[in-house]
């Protein structure tokens, strides 16, 4: 027993002496330029074609980059963006096949209403075209810099969501799913408001209005009292609707956005004629980072950790493999 041990412990430390030995040895040789680790391989679905890819994590990583954010904003918030879009993969290839994936054959989508939008090299350079080397050498530099790198919040992968622009304060979280998540609290987002999609006005006819209304809606229109057509009911804590009132129906804000296509849940209405036009603050739901805020604070010199620290309370960023 003692000599099987014995060998045992031989066989343990020759696996780790070994390899320190050669390492040594090759130590008067020029130092190799270290292989960058790509990354466990993800299967994704091609929503478009119906295929199922598998890519290399970070490879893959390039072309959500590339989908989610403009290549034109600075190199840290692209790397805020990279880093978002490792978690989110990370936390999908964790979850694997679970009963509630509707495409069990992948780990993700391209379908940005699913999962996170990609696009391949052919899509980039259609979007891009002379700007195709430059935007997809900037892209790749924000991936593979944060190669391996996730978010966490208590050691877990956290549910990273990120919008274009906030109205100035990002949401607490529960007011948007009603479910609190700790690291999704609201923040200050001040840079937004040099976002392109900070105010925008959006024109909808007075039917689709009255549709989510239902009869009485119908009825109050060709009555003439379109003033009270939507009221709302219920503000989130930063001024975003939660709930309104269509000719006495009550909905949320979230349905109504959705119904009708708008920014965001921060919305301000008048009716003229035919139409109600919904004045927008900030564009989508305003959980966790704002992409646009991203930008001005890397622009103000932030890293893309300090961002990401920012957006999501209490995470620590830290290698995923
Ligand atoms: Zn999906």
């Amino acid at each position: 027993m003692r000599k099987i041990l014995a060998a045992a412990l031989f066989l343990t430390l020759a696996a780790i002496v070994i390899p320190v030995l050669s390492v040594l040895t090759e130590g008067d040789k020029k130092p190799e330029v270290q292989e960058l680790d790509l990354g466990p391989k993800v299967k994704v679905l091609n929503s478009e074609s119906g295929q199922v890819m598998t890519l290399p994590l970070e490879e893959y990583l390039v072309g959500v980059v590339a989908a989610e954010m403009p290549a034109a904003f600075p190199a840290e918030a692209l790397k805020a963006q990279a880093a978002a879009a490792r978690t989110y993969t990370l936390r999908r290839m964790e979850t694997g096949s679970s009963p509630d994936n509707p495409h069990p054959r992948a780990h993700v989508c391209t379908d940005f209403n699913h999962c996170q939008a990609w696009i391949d090299n052919e899509e980039m350079a259609r979007r891009w075209g002379k700007a195709f080397d430059s935007n997809l050498a900037k892209i790749r530099s924000a991936v593979f810099e944060t190669a391996g790198l996730a978010i966490y919040y208590n050691n877990a992968l956290i549910d990273p969501v990120y919008h274009s622009t906030s109205n100035g304060r990002t949401e607490n979280s529960e007011d948007v799913w009603g479910s609190r998540m700790p690291y999704l609290r609201s923040v200050a987002s001040t840079w937004d408001r040099q976002s392109p999609k900070f105010r925008t006005s959006v024109e909808v006819p007075v039917e689709a209005v009255t549709a989510l209304g239902g009869a009485g809606a119908i009825q109050q229109v060709s009555t003439g009292g379109d003033r009270e057509l939507i009221r709302g009911l219920e503000y989130t804590s930063t001024g975003r609707l939660k709930t309104v009132q269509i000719a006495g129906r009550t909905i949320s804000s979230i349905d109504l956005r959705k119904a009708l296509n708008l920014p965001s849940t921060d919305l301000t209405w008048k009716v003229s004629g035919e139409k109600v036009i919904f004045r927008a603050t900030g564009s989508g739901h305003g959980v966790g980072m704002s992409q646009y805020g991203a930008r001005g604070m890397a622009e103000e010199g932030r890293t893309f950790e300090e961002i990401l620290k920012h957006y999501y309370t209490g995470v620590e960023v830290k290698a995923a493999y």
